[in-house]
């Protein structure tokens, strides 16, 4: 050996280093990124278990797309990215379905994925599970970044946390080649490569006459009301949201998952009056909802013939005007312009008319009164408000409890049945009404928060990440999972018309018996009949934090075609009465 590879190679022993490996850890952790949700696998296997060694926590799970999910709700939960971690090719494209979901519902979440080699990659040379994942990504994300040197890390990671969070919260993608994670460079020069991020979501003041405008808009209503969305509940404003709806003394009408952030019991609330206060309002301030499907896009039949006015308060100033007309937009984050708009309510502010509110409050009571015997029913086999009525409770009684619900009437009723108390509490399908949420959000809601967990699926919703059970019984987790049992797809009694073998496309095997997979991992499995029986299963699982998976036999029949939203089915001129 030469004297200069000598002199070298000695150096090289004094010097400390560190590898890429190292560097995306100490970079998260420095962040406060503590939880990855993910999937091992080449070339991310090694980096896992170093992760965990180092302190974070690495979950892991039996498919992408739920570890994805996870990360999605996790983010939403804490206002921190939620974190996944995948293979490359295949697990990135699992991965993938949960990004573009927090970038539709405004969830900060990172999705990293290992990579192939860029060398063979660009020029289709056939690697190891080879594809251009980066350029996938970019139209289903907010932003995707690839760091190709272990001294980029620290920025590469500020970048993807910045856009996650700052401005209207999604999902970053960032690429990380397998060959970055060997890559070694001086552990001095490392360290000072990284990067805290301060200040990742700066308050976003709304401009003053934006204010006295939207004030204007809404002293001059006879019928306002308002409307809270998933961004409200997001943007832990809780409190100043509050103060807002009960200083203006204005209905208010919670989008799914902002119930809660004040209870569904409020006087204010005019959840169950839904139909009336859209019909009949004459102002609408929007706070962190979307005039999407989800609002019959502000116009038609839901929204009546009396003129509207629409207060719109968004941190993303392109959502104004997205599908009628914004009298008043307010831009700013939601804590800012709730803040600024009740300092703006002077101490003579008129609250809208007992006239009003009281047409408001008579609907709801009407609508609550009539609803009540349904759910007081102790059928068997359950319909979906005997049974519904029992969680409903169950719920009252828990409050502090995380509701996770998917299905398509398990949705749709629990929605309206269910009454939450606290906000961010009730965690759904999204924007999307996508299926296969479910055992991702029990499983992130539960590490996040540390509370009790109870899901409410559709016996199809739950099919789509079912497995995860073994997640949820191999990290012990305080899940309660209820699967509404009625034989199929909305329901289970379709027939094939030709009277061939196979049964029709939306029914499963009849008397399945989900409880059974729970016990097959170690969890507590229990099939229920009755309401009565319902309640006891419930409560003796969130008395003992067991994981725990209840059949709960619903009647076939019980059940309409696409919950309420048959309407978005397609129908053929052609078909049959
Ligand atoms: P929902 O489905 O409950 O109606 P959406 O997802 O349609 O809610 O709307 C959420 C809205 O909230 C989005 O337009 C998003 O830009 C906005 N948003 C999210 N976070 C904040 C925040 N911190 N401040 C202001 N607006 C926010
Ligand atoms: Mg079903």
């Amino acid at each position: 050996m030469s004297a200069v590879v000598q002199s070298i190679a000695v150096n090289a022993a004094e010097q400390e280093l560190t590898d890429g490996f190292h560097l995306i850890i100490d970079a998260l952790k420095l962040n406060g990124l503590n939880t990855i949700y993910g999937v091992p696998g080449i070339p991310i296997t090694d980096f896992g278990r170093m992760a965990q060694a180092e302190g974070i926590r690495v979950l892991s799970f039996r498919h992408e797309q739920a570890a994805g999910y996870a990360a999605s709700i996790a983010g939403y939960l804490t206002k921190k990215p939620g974190v996944c971690l995948t293979v490359s090719a295949p697990g990135f494209l699992n991965g993938l379905t949960a990004l573009a979901h927090a970038t539709t519902n405004c969830f900060p979440m990172i999705l990293i994925s290992g990579s192939s080699e860029r060398e063979i990659v660009d020029l289709q040379q056939g690697d190891y599970e080879e594809m251009d994942q980066l350029a996938i990504a970019k139209p289903l994300c907010k932003a995707a970044f690839r760091v190709l040197h272990a001294q980029d890390i620290g920025i590469g990671l500020a970048r993807a946390i910045r856009a996650a969070l700052s401005g209207r919260p999604g999902g970053v993608y960032l690429d990380l080649p397998a060959k970055l994670f060997g890559q070694v460079m001086d552990a001095d020069a490392g360290q000072k490569s990284l990067v805290k991020v301060i200040d990742a979501a700066p308050a976003q003041i709304p401009a003053p006459d934006s204010i006295r405008r939207a004030l204007d808009v809404l002293k001059s209503a006879k019928k306002p009301l308002i409307i809270l969305g998933k961004g409200a509940a997001y943007a832990q404003a809780d409190d100043a949201i509050k103060a807002l709806v009960e200083t203006s003394g204005i209905p208010f009408l919670p989008m799914s998952m902002a119930k809660g952030l004040l209870p569904d019991t409020h006087p204010q609330c005019a959840g169950a009056a839904r139909s009336t206060v859209l019909k009949d309002s004459d102002v609408v301030m929007l706070i962190g909802a979307r005039l999407n499907w989800l609002l019959s896009h502000g116009k038609g039949k839901a929204w009546g013939d009396a003129p509207k006015k629409f207060i719109q308060i968004d941190i993303e100033p392109k959502e104004m005007d997205s599908n009628v007309e914004i009298v008043a937009p307010v831009v700013g984050d939601i804590g800012s312009c709730v803040t600024a708009l009740l300092d703006g309510m002077s101490k003579t502010w008129q609250k809208p008319s007992a006239d009003w509110t009281g047409t408001v409050s008579k609907k709801r009571d009407e609508n609550v009164s009539k609803m009540a015997p349904k759910l007081m029913n102790n059928n068997s086999p359950m319909d979906y408000h005997g049974a519904l009525g029992v969680l409903r409770t169950i719920i009252a009684e828990r409050p502090d409890a995380i509701l996770v619900n998917e299905g398509a009437n398990t949705l749709d009723l629990a929605r309206g049945i269910v009454d939450m108390y606290k906000p961010r509490k009730r965690i759904d399908v999204g924007t999307w009404g996508i299926m296969g949420i479910g055992m991702g959000y029990c499983i992130a809601a539960a590490v996040e928060t540390g509370k009790p967990v109870l899901a409410i699926e559709g016996d199809s919703a739950f099919g789509f990440s079912g497995m995860e059970v073994e997640t949820i019984c191999r990290y012990n987790l305080p899940v309660c999972i209820v699967v509404f049992n009625n034989d199929g797809i909305y329901r289970g009694t379709d027939v094939n018309p030709t009277g061939g073998p196979d049964v029709a496309p939306t029914v499963f095997v009849k008397g399945a018996r989900y409880d059974k997979m729970m016990e097959a991992f170690g969890g507590v499995g229990v099939n229920v009949t009755s309401p009565d029986e319902l309640k006891r299963a419930v409560n003796a699982a969130m008395d003992s934090g067991k994981p725990t998976l209840i059949n709960a036999v619903l009647d076939p029949a019980a059940g309409s075609e696409s919950g309420r939203i048959g309407n978005l089915n397609p129908q053929s001129v052609l078909k049959k009465k």
